[in-house]
């Protein structure tokens, strides 16, 4: 079901009018955790302003270690929910295991799942149950025929509205956190239908790599990006601020995209 044999036209995902696979560039921005209200709703202020269509957040997070902040929880759910309602913009957020996907979809309009989680196959069956978009990220070590066939265990339980992507995946090199797989873009594009979303974030780990790979993602042809972005970085509560992008950045970056492609 996945396969472009099979559905020869592009999947085009309309969400409140959003339409992620079309013709428009889809950016989600945001922190990686969810950790205030005021957080929340200062960044997605933020995202809005910048001319992003989704605000990203985790209330779950999949930490590599049992002892680190492991993200807010519902309380979260319900923070990004507001901060998304109030600045018009639709939510992404994280869902880890199968019996928080229909607390999860209550409050978010599309669910992550992350990359950890590629081929957890008891999570991936639950979502196929429900027609909430489903944002699936590439496992660091899968092959592009696991991605794909991790996005047939969605599809095959009758959930269509899934999108692909790419999050880098796990090399012999260091000094990025992980190798943005840009090749995936296209590849992805030519055997799948579905869309294609970049992470350049989490791809390279370092937020001055976030600009140019996020320009490399979209000359690839990738129909979205999802980038994190925090007010305060280097006191975020995940490790992540050292590849999240200032305010700032995070708008210009979006002004040079109008270039390079149509936004909202
Ligand atoms: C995230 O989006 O914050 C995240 C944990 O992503 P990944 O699963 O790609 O590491
Ligand atoms: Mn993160």
């Amino acid at each position: 079901l996945a396969s472009r044999d099979f559905h020869p036209a592009d999947t085009v995902i309309n969400i409140k009018g959003v339409e992620i696979g079309g013709e428009q560039l889809v950016v989600m921005g945001g922190p990686c955790a969810v950790e205030t209200p005021e957080q929340i709703d200062e960044i997605a202020r933020l995202v809005k302003a910048a001319g992003g269509q989704v605000l990203r957040g985790g209330a779950f997070k999949p930490r590599t270690g049992p002892y680190s902040f492991q993200g807010v929880g519902v309380e979260g759910l319900i923070m990004m929910a507001e901060a998304g309602k109030k600045h018009g913009l639709l939510t992404i957020t994280e869902v880890m295991t199968p019996e928080y996907v229909d607390v999860c979809a209550q409050y978010a309009d599309i669910l992550q799942v992350g990359t950890r989680n590629m081929q957890n196959f008891d999570l991936l069956r639950k979502l196929g149950t429900i027609q909430t978009p489903v944002l699936l990220k590439r496992g660091f070590s899968s092959t592009y025929d696991e991605f794909l066939n991790a996005a047939e265990y969605i599809l095959a339980g009758g959930n269509p509205n899934v999108m692909l992507c790419e999050r880098g995946i796990r090399t012999f090199e260091t000094y990025t956190r992980n190798t943005l797989d840009l090749s995936a873009i296209p590849v992805l594009k030519q055997l799948s239908h579905l869309p294609v979303i970049s992470d350049p974030s989490h791809g390279t780990g370092r937020r001055e790599l976030v600009v140019p790979m996020t320009k490399a993602s979209v000359a690839a042809g990738a129909d979205g990006l999802i980038i994190e972005m925090h007010t305060d970085p280097d006191n975020s509560m995940t490790g992540d601020g050292v590849q999240s992008l200032f305010p700032e950045q995070f708008a210009n970056l979006l002004v040079d995209l109008e270039k390079l492609a149509p936004l909202l």
